[in-house]
């Protein structure tokens, strides 16, 4: 199980703090002149007896200048960093068996195919399915305007139309070891990811919690389309992740890549995180472990 650096962006920190006033998130996300704070896109890797399976794309090639501007986005590699941080780790992208996404947002979803230079869209992974819920993949389809800016049908058409995309069921198992938790108010189907690490449980966050910063209940993206559903998401499994000790992945924290939930110091419901690791990478020497690498 390892983390992957997928790059990173710069976002409004109002969006990503929504009710909550500037002096208080300033203080854990100080943020630019253009009032955008850092994310780190951190996909995690991990292999099973079964399959390599990578969680969340990053961002991907396909956007334009005004765009990684707009979004400030580093993320330049072979194509993109992704595949180079998987090659720094001795993985191509036809070593993927199974690219499973928490979400269709492009900052989730985008690095799912790469524009060659003849311009051609095609499937980063080529021998991996991608798996998919369908209700989220029927929603990023309804080309609504609240949503619109963050559903970019270049992210998932062309894995349609390549036949790869395995849409399923919110809740499914997607390999042995490897869960969807269904973790709705981000997007009405937005799901959290829970890995078996052989006697430890991960629980990779994805936007339910997209940084350090964002544990406290009322701690709620602006993007987030059903606010209060999401408020009952992370009451229901962050409580149950400091009951059960689980590791807490954060796919967006510009530091943090993981943590182990522990019981809130003033007691009640969600939880907090100790025993923080900042390396954004599993070290050289443990590679090649497969469970308990966190
Ligand atoms: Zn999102």
């Amino acid at each position: 199980m390892r983390a992957v650096d997928a790059g990173s962006l710069w976002l409004d920190g109002g969006a990503m703090f929504g009710v909550v006033p500037k002096p208080l998130w300033a203080r854990r996300a100080p943020a630019d002149e253009r009032n955008r704070i850092p994310l780190a896109m951190r996909c995690l890797l991990v292999e099973t007896d079964q399959a390599n399976v990578l969680i969340d794309m990053g961002l991907g090639n396909k956007e334009s200048d005004k765009f990684r501007s707009i979004y400030g986005v580093s993320n330049e590699g072979a194509p993109t960093r992704l595949e180079s941080s998987l090659s720094g780790l001795g993985v191509t992208p036809s070593d993927i068996d199974v690219v499973v996404a928490t979400h269709l947002h492009f900052d989730h979803a985008g690095g799912g195919t790469v524009r060659d230079p003849d311009g051609t869209v095609r499937p980063a992974f080529p021998r991996a399915r991608y798996v998919v819920c369908r209700g989220e993949y029927d929603f990023a389809r309804l080309d609504n305007e609240r949503v619109r800016a963050s559903y970019i049908p270049a992210n998932f058409e062309p894995l349609a139309a390549a036949g790869c995309l395995d849409l399923v069921e919110g809740g499914s198992e997607v390999v042995p070891g490897v869960r969807m938790e269904s973790t709705p108010g981000h997007t009405p189907h937005h799901h959290s990811i829970r890995v078996d690490l052989g006697g430890d449980e991960l629980l990779f966050l994805a936007d339910l919690v997209p940084t350090m910063a964002h544990l406290p209940l009322a701690w709620i993206m602006g993007y987030d389309v059903e606010p209060m559903v999401t408020l009952e998401s992370k009451r229901a499994i962050l409580t149950r992740a400091a009951a059960e000790g689980w590791w807490l992945a954060f796919e967006h924290d510009p530091f943090v890549a993981w943590g182990r939930a522990v019981a809130p110091p003033a007691g009640g419901p969600g939880c907090a995180v100790t025993d923080v690791r900042d390396q954004p990478l599993v070290p050289e020497a443990e590679r090649g472990e497969t469970t308990g690498v966190v």
